[in-house]
């Protein structure tokens, strides 16, 4: 069995003689949600009108009795939050207490009754009846709801600890900045070893079914299951909900120790193909059957020279896959006013997959935003106005990024380019810890912490949250919330500007006041 490089591994096919495995891309149908209230552009701050608060179904919504109003919230409450029997016992108990008052309401209120779906009592978890309603895309856009329901996956190891205080910082956020009038509703599901510890499951299908039907979540750090089972529960995720852009915003934060002499040059969003190229490779193990048939294959039927007993490994990259990840880039590019999109290729030696990369890129650019887009060859002197589309062989990327950081904006890359290239400009501006990631897809995403599950430093409130806070920053951008996502980085830097921070930070930063996970939390909300 040979794995790849990042500790995630892809999806494709790795054969040993004795092992196949094979990942499956199915975009699974979401289930349909609130009809709603915002339409955000993203591209501007979202304008809030009044909210129609009721039930998902379509049904007519009743006048805000508040009994019906309380039987309402239960219904969202408990079709979305039961998502893993058995809960712990709290929850249980909060389950079974709002279920009781939901039968009294409509007990009550007789009226009401055939308007809404009654809560069956199912063991799950309740944190609180709330209020909120389902993102939903139309037409290529999310369209947000003052408060949406936003499901979480907590994470193992440090995952609690870190996605504690980001839920603080996150709530604190959105309230300060809307005034009140927006709220997240959070909605727990399972995965990775809570869930196996809970439900004999690595990655419930309840867990998919709800991130299908909210379309956004968030998640700390999960362990890699070890010894069979599913191979890798991110990759896993991207796969099943077709999760085809990784997005790695890399920026500099005032007072990070970084090994760069201007690091603040560099500031860059790195859009990496999630699907195809090695992480849907097949590779054959040196002197398998499968390697020499292979061998046997190329050099009869093509003339092909291999040396006998070689591994052989397999990287397909198509059209289709190449050009929708390079037209969210540049959607990206033109949403946030950057200057240009470069495609970082191989294409000098891997001239059909890689070189198909570039030679896809530009078509893409050209057929589809023409009017919006230039080729850096026809540039000339003056600025257009347009994003200049560029392209860069790989290794001359990495050279680049290092020597003139200021000339690149948005990157667009294969696979394997862009992994590679994720962690060298992380390290440029101070290392993985405050790197955040999402992984999107058309009508779906899930944004994530970079680093593992730490697990030395579980429970001890000690390890840094930047990367899930990050993260979380870029759902609220990619939702519309930039104003949010704005206030976090504020809050962030202001922090790390005070010098109160987490352990890994205060190790590198002289003078630095080391600072729990919690108090780092509560020291990013004073500057929001
Ligand atoms: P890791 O959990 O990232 O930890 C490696 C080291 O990185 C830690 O010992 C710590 O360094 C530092 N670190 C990680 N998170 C930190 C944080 N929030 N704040 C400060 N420092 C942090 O990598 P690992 O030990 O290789 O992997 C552990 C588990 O996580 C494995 O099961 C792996 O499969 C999984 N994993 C999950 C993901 C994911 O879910 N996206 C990604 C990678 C790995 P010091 O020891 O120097 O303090």
């Amino acid at each position: 069995m040979v794995g790849l490089n990042d500790g995630e591994g892809g999806s494709g096919v790795r054969h040993d003689s004795n092992t196949t495995r094979r990942g499956a891309v199915t975009a699974g149908a979401a289930s349909r949600g609130v009809g709603t209230a915002v339409d955000t552009t993203r591209s501007t701050a979202p304008v809030i009108s009044s909210q129609k608060h009721g039930p998902s179904d379509g049904s007519v919504w009743w006048p805000p009795l508040p009994a019906a109003w309380c039987a309402a919230s239960w219904w969202h409450t408990s079709s979305a939050r039961v998502v893993a029997p058995p809960g712990p016992a709290a929850s249980q108990q909060a389950a079974a207490s709002a279920n009781r008052i939901s039968r009294r309401v409509l007990r009550i209120t007789p009226s009401v009754r055939p308007l809404f779906r009654l809560a069956q009592p199912r063991p799950g978890r309740v944190d609180c009846l709330a209020m909120g309603e389902r993102v939903e895309y139309r037409d290529g856009r999310w369209v947000v709801p003052s408060h949406p329901i936003i499901p979480f996956i907590e994470g193992d190891g440090t995952g609690p600890d870190i996605w504690r205080a980001a839920r603080r910082v996150f709530d604190a956020t959105v309230r300060k900045v809307s005034g009140g009038k927006r709220q997240i509703d959070w909605l727990e599901v399972l995965a990775g070893e809570k869930a196996f510890k809970q439900v004999g499951n690595w990655l419930p299908e309840a867990t998919l079914d709800a991130i299908r039907g909210h379309r956004v979540a968030i998640k700390g750090p999960l362990t890699t299951p070890v010894g069979g089972g599913i191979r890798s529960l991110n990759v896993a995720l991207r796969q099943v909900l077709d999760l085809y852009a990784c997005i790695r915003p890399v920026r500099y934060f005032e007072g990070v120790p970084s090994p760069m002499r201007e690091p603040q040059k560099l500031d860059v969003v790195i859009f990496r193909e999630n699907i195809e190229d090695v992480y849907s490779g097949i590779e054959y193990r040196a002197g398998g059957p499968e390697a020499d048939a292979v061998i046997g294959f190329l050099t009869e039927r093509f003339g092909a020279k291999i040396r006998p007993g070689s591994a052989i490994g397999i990287k397909p990259m198509s059209k289709f896959g190449s050009q929708r990840l390079v037209a969210k880039a540049i959607e990206y590019a033109l949403r946030a006013g950057r200057r240009s999109v470069t495609l970082v290729h191989k294409g000098n030696i891997m001239k059909f997959t890689e070189g198909g990369f570039r030679e896809w890129g530009y078509e893409v650019a050209r057929e589809r935003f023409g009017t919006k887009t230039i080729p850096e060859a026809d540039t000339g002197d003056g600025d257009t106005g347009k994003v200049i589309i560029k392209d860069r062989i790989t290794d001359a990327m990495f050279a680049q990024l290092v020597l003139r950081p200021e000339e690149y904006s948005v990157i667009a890359a294969p696979n394997l380019n862009g992994d590679l290239l994720s962690d060298a400009a992380a390290a440029q501006v101070g290392g993985l810890g405050l790197a955040p990631g999402g992984n999107v897809g058309d009508g779906y995403a899930v944004f994530e912490a970079t680093h593992g599950t730490a697990p030395k430093y579980a429970g001890q409130d000690k390890v840094n949250p930047g990367s899930v806070i990050l993260s979380g920053a870029m759902m609220f951008e990619e939702l519309g919330w930039d104003d949010v996502a704005t206030a976090i980085a504020r809050g962030l830097g202001g922090a790390i500007r005070a010098r109160r921070v987490t352990y890994d930070l205060a190790r590198l930063m002289p003078g630095a006041t080391e600072v729990s996970t919690s108090a780092f939390a509560e020291c990013i909300i004073e500057h929001v």
